[in-house]
């Protein structure tokens, strides 16, 4: 099952086109893209029932599509979750997965327009995980039935505000307005062969940047979640980016990052692509925080 969010209402997806939720369940399941995740088992079992499957289609016109779960109440992020991307950040293995958020002011449509507050700001394409059942205290061998589904996702991060010294801003650094996008729809894992084992890139116009397999995660889906959720309850509709793999601009000689103009093409296999066209902000080139030495040249 396919689910979208179309000019912020809740539609679910097929080959024939959409299905506008609230209208098709006669206002049982409301419009909203963020309130299902409360009510997962249940819309899951009206998604297979006659009035989803025989309701009237609608054209999905791309543009006009949202974050699939566009208010979570929390988002997780992993860094390092790539071996690969470890070692081109001149990181060790994590024992642990390194834990941060994006605040969910940063989120933002599958062809939305970014803006670029600086000069400094890379790509970090992701698989994203979004939970459909509360999860605490969660198994390894338990978590996949907490996920709702998948998306793709975007980890823009804006490496000034992230790495100046003394002390990393992860979560600001990756949370300017419009620096996670997702989209274009919310896959269920039954959709896939297998979930943990799918192709994710990204390109910079047409040319490829980062191009992986979700196989090679240090840290699974699963193994996210029963770590995560041992600490915090990861709540329905919150969101979880499960780290990028290797390409990023920053670890380029030379550094390469975003510039205006330019379009980032971001995919996942078996859920979209993400188009999102870039633009200049007030701040740009030169940011908020002065350029630290280690990001000269
Ligand atoms: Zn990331």
């Amino acid at each position: 099952m396919r689910t979208a969010n179309l000019d912020n209402r809740l539609i679910l997806v097929d080959d024939d086109g959409a299905v506008d939720v609230e209208k098709a369940s006669s206002g049982l399941f409301s419009a909203d893209p963020q309130a299902v995740f409360d009510r997962w088992k249940e819309f899951i079992a009206w998604a297979q029932s006659p009035a989803a499957l025989q309701a009237e289609r609608i054209p999905v016109d791309e543009s006009r599509l949202g974050p699939p779960a566009p208010r979570p109440r929390q988002v997780f992020a992993v860094g390092l979750n790539y071996a690969a991307h470890a070692a081109e950040s001149n990181a060790d293995m994590p024992t642990y997965p390194p834990i941060f958020t994006k605040f969910p002011t940063s989120l933002t449509g599958p062809n939305d327009t970014v803006t670029l507050p600086s000069a400094f700001v890379d790509w970090e394409v992701e698989l994203v995980a979004v939970i459909g059942i509360r999860a605490q205290g969660v198994r390894e061998e338990d978590a996949w039935r907490h996920v709702a589904g998948l998306t793709v996702g975007q980890d823009l991060s804006e490496r000034l505000v992230q790495l100046t010294p003394p002390s990393p801003q992860f979560s600001l650094g990756k949370s300017f307005p419009g620096f996670s996008p997702t989209g274009p729809v919310l896959a269920t894992p039954d959709e896939f062969d297998n979930p943990d084992d799918l192709a994710i890139g990204c390109a910079l116009n047409d040319e490829t940047m980062q191009a992986s397999r979700t196989s090679g995660m240090i840290f699974s889906i699963p193994r996210l979640i029963a770590w995560i959720s041992a600490i915090c309850p990861i709540l329905p509709g919150d969101l979880l980016f499960t780290g990028t793999p290797s390409g990023i601009g920053g670890a380029r000689n030379p550094r390469r990052f975003l510039a205006p103009t330019e379009e980032l093409h971001s995919w996942v296999e078996g859920i979209g692509s993400l188009r999102n066209p870039l633009v200049a902000g007030p701040t740009y080139p030169d940011g908020l925080v002065p350029m630290p030495e280690g990001l000269k040249g």
